[in-house]
């Protein structure tokens, strides 16, 4: 059977060194800029849970129907339910040589089904490790302008007179989001569901933890070699620039 035959015949297929990445990581740790960076030099899709929820649900297809009516209940996407999506999505052409997970697992549950899902030595777990407080602060500095919606952070977190947004020149706005109780109450909901996760992989080779508070740069250096080094490469792949 060709390897197009087998993809049509939903016979999953992952090429010899393909690479799994799971990034966990808190609200504000800067997980998203990590996620397309990693995705961008290993050449992986970046698979974000929650973009592939909204798409599937538009998309029309009968897993798509279970999630729009699911969404449309209120109800939480369930365990099985975002696995049968993520499983799809990995077996698509683009996911052969891997993917960078975002969003998924979320569960112990999901992480148990991962692992039945892809080869177990392709796959990498690196969280991004940032204080509790220290996200706090760092939303409290964060605006948002209000007209064009890009993010800025502002020198002094309490000054009533945040600025403007220097594409606009509109006021620049706190989102409500941001603010330090429910930053604190988002957080905790996170740690509900990380703690354990992390406990699951924490023990395993393929596993890091990387200082969420150095500069982006740096946090980015320190991530590729972390996969470098699971992946037994002597060194990270070169850059495109
Ligand atoms: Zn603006």
């Amino acid at each position: 059977m060709s390897e197009s035959d087998a993809w049509h015949a939903g016979i999953r297929y992952h090429t010899q060194d393909s690479v799994h990445i799971i990034l966990l990581g808190p609200p504000g740790s800067g997980k998203g800029t990590q996620a397309i960076r990693i995705a961008d030099r290993y050449g992986i899709p970046h698979i974000s849970t929650g973009h592939i929820l909204r798409e599937a649900a538009r998309s029309g297809t009968e897993l798509g129907r279970r999630v729009g009516a699911t969404i449309a209940a209120g109800s939480l996407v369930s365990d099985d339910l975002i696995t049968d999506i993520v499983r799809a999505r990995l077996h698509e052409r683009d996911a052969a040589s891997g993917a960078l997970l975002d969003g998924y697992p979320r569960t112990i549950a999901q992480a148990v089904a991962l692992d039945a899902m892809v080869p177990q030595d392709g796959v990498i777990v690196l969280l991004l490790r940032v204080h509790e407080e220290e996200i706090v602060r760092r939303m409290r500095r964060r605006r948002v302008c209000q007209s064009c919606g890009i993010t800025q952070t502002v020198p002094d977190a309490d000054a009533a007179e945040a600025g403007h947004c220097p594409r606009c020149g509109d006021p620049l706005v706190r989102r409500e989001d941001d603010d330090p109780d429910i930053v604190r109450r988002r957080l905790r909901t996170y740690a509900a569901l990380a703690d354990p996760l992390i406990a699951f992989y924490k023990d395993r080779r393929c596993y890091a933890a990387v200082d969420g508070l150095q500069p982006p740069e740096q946090v980015t250096t320190a991530l590729f070699s972390h996969i470098a080094r699971i992946r037994g490469d002597g060194a990270p792949p070169p850059a495109d620039d």
